[in-house]
């Protein structure tokens, strides 16, 4: 079968909704290191991939053999109603290095369902399913995890089961904040709050759910410190914070090995998801141990936790803490972000290069004003991967690319990568320029 053939089943029998990237969609077949390659042959260095399944890259030694040995087993798991060491083993270092004290962890297998389990918890805590949430954020595709994401674009149904009050987001290209000083930015958002409080919600709020940089919405990054500020507010009226880690976590940010950390503040509760697993499908909720205990009644989950993804994200933790890819991460991410912010200054179709550590966004604008590129955007995207580079896309309008290798990324592959970067924005830009 060949990739059209696989394009054209997939087409038939997934839903219209489900999204591919690319004009001419690929078919991943095996990787190695930060390099994937297709069912064509063709290998590409993988720039967006870290930040979503594989966070230290693929065929890592180390993982395969510690899922190996969970495999030899013969998969003896049959669900949560059975202790399971690996799982026990994880919770105690996510409850560790959450920063939450006497921290308690759910695993889920995804983050939509981590985020759905934060917001069961925290509603049931506060008895109220009023919620806070940030325009612009994505958190999932459940009906309480689409109900706090802030872009329609990813709500395939309008019908919400929380009452969900929107704040300002920290942009810094577009949005009302965005024409406010930096120093500013903070108490406005701070104003913002109160004033939503006092207006669209009768007091008693369950939380708020924020992510620390906004992934999908396009890496927007809110002025540090914004979470304490907020977070003062909230202690006000007992209203919890949930920091969304999906993309932020592990290190990614390079200075912090959590996003909320660059806020001086701890969350309440925190989500994590993705890249924790290496491949496989690990996720989860850590957080104040009387919230998480709140919930009465009994539960449990067949898959959330189970030995393989377990023993994949003990095998993950341990590769971070020994090889320091948090240190790996500020160090080649910065070489990325200098070489990006100098390849595109002047360019009045770029609007900010941003991001901390491996999470990096490039947004293309309409020449000299903040007006959305996405054509511009899809030009540069379609032409690194012709250059042989798989970069991502995001923000409310598509006009973000999107930087998240994996952790593990060299100098030189950071190089290699930045090159094929700055090549396809010169082109792709001289090309509209001349159009
Ligand atoms: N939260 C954030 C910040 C995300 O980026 C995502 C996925 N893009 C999710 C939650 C949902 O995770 P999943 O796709 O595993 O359900």
């Amino acid at each position: 079968m060949t990739t059209d053939d696989l394009l054209a089943r997939h087409r038939a029998v997934l839903p219209s909704w489900m999204m591919l990237y690319y004009a001419d969609p690929i078919e991943l077949v095996s990787g190695s290191g930060r390099r994937v390659t297709d069912a064509q042959g063709r290998t590409y260095l993988d720039f967006f991939g870290g930040v979503l399944t594989n966070s230290i890259g693929y065929d890592i030694p180390e993982i395969r053999e510690a899922v190996e040995r969970q495999l030899r087993t013969g998969i003896v798991h049959t669900s949560t109603i059975y202790l399971i060491r690996q799982q026990v083993e994880l919770a105690e270092k996510i409850a560790r290095l959450s920063g939450i004290p006497d921290a308690r962890v759910f695993f889920t297998n995804s983050g939509t369902e981590a985020n759905e389990a934060a917001l069961l918890v925290a509603t049931n805590f506060r008895r109220s399913h009023q919620v806070l949430a940030v325009r612009n954020s994505y958190h999932g595709r459940s009906y309480a995890a689409m109900g706090v994401t802030g872009n329609r674009n990813w709500s395939v149904s309008g019908l919400n089961p929380l009452q969900v009050a929107w704040l300002h987001s920290g942009d810094r290209v577009r949005g009302l904040l965005s024409r406010l000083p930096e120093a500013d930015r903070i108490d406005a958002a701070v104003e913002d709050l109160r004033e939503v409080l006092a207006t669209q919600t009768a007091g008693d709020v369950a939380c708020l759910i924020a992510e620390p940089i906004q992934g999908v919405g396009g890496f927007v990054a809110p002025p540090d410190g914004l979470f304490a500020a907020w977070k003062k507010v909230l202690d006000e009226h007992g209203i919890l914070l949930v920091s969304d880690e999906v993309q932020t976590g592990w290190g990614r940010t390079g200075e912090h090995f959590w996003g909320y950390q660059a806020h001086g503040v701890t969350p309440d509760l925190l989500t994590f998801a993705k890249g924790v697993g290496n491949g496989f499908a690990l996720a989860g909720v850590v957080g104040r141990a009387d919230v998480l205990d709140s919930v009465s009644g009994i539960s449990f989950s067949t898959f959330g936790g189970n030995p393989l993804s377990a023993a994949a994200g003990n095998a993950v933790l341990d590769y971070l803490r020994d090889h320091d890819l948090q240190a790996n991460a500020a160090r080649v991410g910065a070489i990325l972000a200098d070489g990006l912010r100098a390849a595109v200054a002047g360019l009045d179709r770029v609007a900010e290069v941003r991001g901390r550590g491996l999470m990096l966004g490039v947004e293309f604008v309409r020449p000299g004003t903040t007006e959305p590129d996405p054509v511009l955007t899809t030009r540069v995207f379609e032409a690194c991967r012709a250059g042989g580079l798989l970069a991502g896309k995001g923000g409310l309008h598509g006009n973000v690319l999107r930087m998240g290798p994996p952790l593990t990324l060299t100098e030189d592959e950071a190089r290699e990568g930045l090159a094929i970067l700055v090549e396809a924005i010169r082109s792709c830009v001289a090309e509209a320029v001349a159009a």
